[in-house]
């Protein structure tokens, strides 16, 4: 991992995580929200990828200065433009509902077996996952705890996936970059996997290195260096800031760049 302030290429697109990378201790800071207005005002389209749920994706592609966001780890794409919300979904109405009478079996067995584990407080809003708080608004739970959630999910065929405060899990064949590559064919009629020299993404945790894989320009806030041992494939640049102020840094070395 090099300093982000060794990064040297022009990026027009800029896909970013938004726990512990745009937010500090849980909340959104002035300073992180700012620069998403200075990256859209510098031509530089940012793209929030996460697994919060749709009903906040709702919120963020209608009102924050991005092109879009890819939600519930690459389920759904939301795109406001032209007034209208433009939705993307990877599976039919049909198999979500009958996924989500699945993911209701493991919520059961994961309260009655895991003491402390909740279900996250925003799962209301979700439409294709199922989230299980282990830090958000419980005490946290140890690795062997988190473990045993994931067991839970992969025992019964879903897909499982730790970020920093929950563990989503979901049935289907999809993940956050998928999910990116459809949301950037939409818009630019042309492959991502042609066009990484211009793109980059900024992540924070063991969740994110797929991307910090598939991006040639991937970066991490600092809070990266607690996993450095975890990753077997590590950002190339890092921020000496954790959090939404390490996203600060890495935006600012973009604009420099521009
Ligand atoms: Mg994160």
């Amino acid at each position: 991992m090099k300093p982000f302030s060794d990064f040297n290429s022009k990026l027009d697109i800029l896909f970013t995580d938004i726990d512990d990378t745009l937010t500090t201790d849980g909340r959104l800071p002035a300073q992180s929200y700012e620069m998403l207005w200075k990256l859209q005002n510098a031509g530089v389209a940012v793209v929030p990828v996460t697994g919060r749920p749709a009903g906040w994706c709702e919120m963020i592609a209608r009102l924050w200065p991005v092109l879009g966001v890819v939600g519930e780890n690459g389920a759904l794409a939301f795109q406001y433009k032209n007034k209208k919300m433009h939705r993307t979904f990877i599976v039919d109405e049909d198999t979500r509902l009958n996924n989500a009478q699945k993911l209701q079996t493991i919520r059961d067995e994961v309260l009655h077996s895991v003491p402390g584990a909740a279900v996250a407080s925003d799962q209301f809003t979700r439409l294709f996952d199922l989230a299980i708080d282990f830090c958000e608004d419980v005490p946290p739970l140890d690795k062997k705890a988190i473990a045993q959630i994931v067991a839970i999910f992969e025992k019964h065929g879903a897909t499982a996936k730790v970020s920093s405060i929950h563990v989503n899990g979901w049935f289907g064949d999809y993940d956050k970059r998928s999910m990116c590559e459809t949301f950037y064919e939409n818009n630019f009629s042309k492959k991502l996997s042609d066009n990484l020299e211009s793109a980059g993404f900024v992540g924070d945790s063991p969740n994110d290195e797929p991307l910090f894989a598939f991006f040639e320009n991937s970066f991490a806030v600092a809070n990266i260096l607690e996993f450095k041992n975890e990753l077997a494939t590590l950002p190339r640049f890092v921020a000496s800031e954790k959090g939404g102020l390490g996203f600060v840094q890495i935006g600012q070395q973009i604009l420099h760049c521009r």
